[in-house]
């Protein structure tokens, strides 16, 4: 009885720190498989948006995805800044000439982050939106998948219909996001879902790192959308988080509701999200806890006392991949049975494979520091290769040193989740007490939730460095903080 349905799977994500001084350019997008087209598009991150999306697309009878080349995440990850002008319209381009070239299609997926940043495009995700609707016309229904960070507001269902949003920082849901994609794109396009949406800023800015899910206040918020979810049939809620780190125009807090066909209820919902996340702002930006770098490794010494370990101390403000403020300090506390994963150092990373390092060569090193003044100044590290390897596209280098201390240096930033995958590198997780590492809050998949660690400490330099949570020391152009709680007194609503 289904009439054939034919989908567009495209794909265009980064999350863009502005302040970066290196730019996000073509050839970060431009790597062994990446532009990914057809099958190798649709099964690029088979345990994401992307992956929940053509499992569940293809459990309708009669659906057709059709993967266009699409860039994939750029080689540097989150670990640069604004995207390039010829990068955006070099990739759009190619993904509008293979829509255009395949269709027509019923339907598009575009698998998004929300928080790119482009120079000379104020809302890329809603501008690719719009270009893509030129090509397949007003009929068909185009749907996306976002990450709680994006910074959207109304523009981008203005050209799109429908947007899903991940609930829970770590991400854990974006396979569910990406189902439910495919389930509401179909049944839109089959007629049975009309979607009335309603949309609304909230003035609350805040860093990433007080967002995590796991506790309450952020906790609240995410049930709060959950609960609505599940008391009405066909609600979709986004709470856009927002991404602080971005110089745009849509920065911030957004509340997003979708229904079938009920505009009066989305704009219920909306308004009582909306509010509920304001009345608790207070406590949304005080409940996370953050040290300086040195009463961190002096809390982990007295964890490690204790026998309350492993321990994670996160440098969650690192936003190159390269500071060693965290390093300096666990070396000049003497601290023992460490792990420093990573140390982003892209120069020392190419010198060491050039010259063929191995396991058990003698280390000595200037490393890390100097790419701009947040990464602080290189630490000599003396030590013994234990392994380097090249993988995920970038070399690394293991080096011992101190007292049963290990270091990783990488080529680019790496943000470790999980301690599990460093045993492909020959490391013995029991072998630490301590994790040193970069991340905010995504580390707490694979160190807090999942139980492993015993002690979690939150750390930042004194200095407010780009990644900071002392957000009005950060250069914004384009954002006015004062308009923002609670670096203004913004009157909500309006
Ligand atoms: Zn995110």
């Amino acid at each position: 009885m289904s009439a054939k349905i034919r989908i567009a799977v495209l794909h265009f994500a980064h999350e863009t720190v502005t302040f970066l001084k290196n730019d996000t350019t073509l050839d970060d997008f431009i790597y062994q498989g990446s532009p990914a087209r057809g099958e190798a598009l649709l099964a690029s991150y088979p345990k994401s948006y992307i992956g929940g999306f053509v499992k569940m697309a293809r459990e309708f009878e009669g659906v057709e995805l059709v993967g266009i080349e699409s860039p994939l995440w750029p080689k540097t990850y989150t670990g640069s800044g604004w995207v390039t002008r010829e990068a955006f319209e070099t990739l759009v381009g190619r993904m509008l000439e293979g829509l255009r070239a395949q269709g027509p299609f019923d339907g598009v997926y575009l698998a998004l982050h929300g928080a790119m940043a482009v120079r000379g495009v104020p809302r890329p995700e809603a501008e690719l939106a719009r270009r893509v609707r030129e090509v397949v016309g007003p009929r068909a229904c185009i749907a996306a998948t976002f990450d709680l960070h994006g910074n959207e507001d109304d523009e981008f269902l203005k050209h799109a219909d429908m947007g899903f949003a991940v609930k829970y920082f770590p991400h854990y849901d974006e396979y569910l996001q990406g189902e439910r994609a495919a389930r509401l794109l179909v049944r839109m396009i089959r007629g049975d879902f009309e979607v009335a949406h309603a949309t609304r800023k909230v003035p609350i800015i805040t860093a990433t790192v007080r967002m995590w899910t796991g506790a309450s206040p952020w906790m609240d918020l995410s049930q709060r959308a959950l609960v609505w979810e599940a008391r009405e049939t066909d609600v979709h809620v986004n709470v856009f988080f927002g991404f602080p780190f971005a110089d745009v125009p849509d920065v911030g807090m957004t509340v997003q509701v979708m229904t079938n066909g009920n505009p009066k209820l989305a704009a219920e919902i909306a308004d009582d999200i909306a509010a509920f996340a304001w009345r608790r702002r207070e406590a949304l930006l005080s409940t996370t806890k953050i040290h300086s770098i040195a009463d961190g490794v002096a809390l982990a010494k007295q964890a490690i006392a204790k026998d309350e370990t492993p321990v994670v101390l996160a440098d969650h403000s690192d936003r190159s991949g390269s500071a060693t403020f965290l390093l300096r300090e666990i070396v000049a506390q003497d601290l023992s049975r460490t792990l420093i994963a990573t140390i982003a150092d892209a120069a020392a990373t190419a010198r060491l494979k050039a010259s063929g390092v191995k396991a058990g060569d003698a280390f000595d090193m200037e490393i890390g520091g100097r790419v701009d003044e947040s990464a602080g100044e290189p630490v000599r590290i003396q030590g013994t290769i234990l392994n380097a390897a090249e993988g995920y596209g970038q070399f690394w280098v293991v080096v011992k040193f101190g007292r049963d201390n290990v270091l990783i240096l990488s080529t680019y930033l790496v943000q470790l989740m999980e301690p599990f995958p460093l045993r492909a590198l020959g490391l013995d997780l029991d072998a630490f007490d301590v994790f040193a590492i970069k991340s905010r809050v995504h580390f707490r998949r694979g160190f807090d939730d999942n139980g492993f660690a015993r002690t979690i400490l939150l750390v930042e330099p004194d200095q407010p460095f780009l990644g900071t949570i002392h957000l009005a020391a950060l250069p914004y152009e384009n954002v006015d903080l004062k308009r923002f709680y609670p670096y203004g007194e913004p009157t909500f609503p309006e």
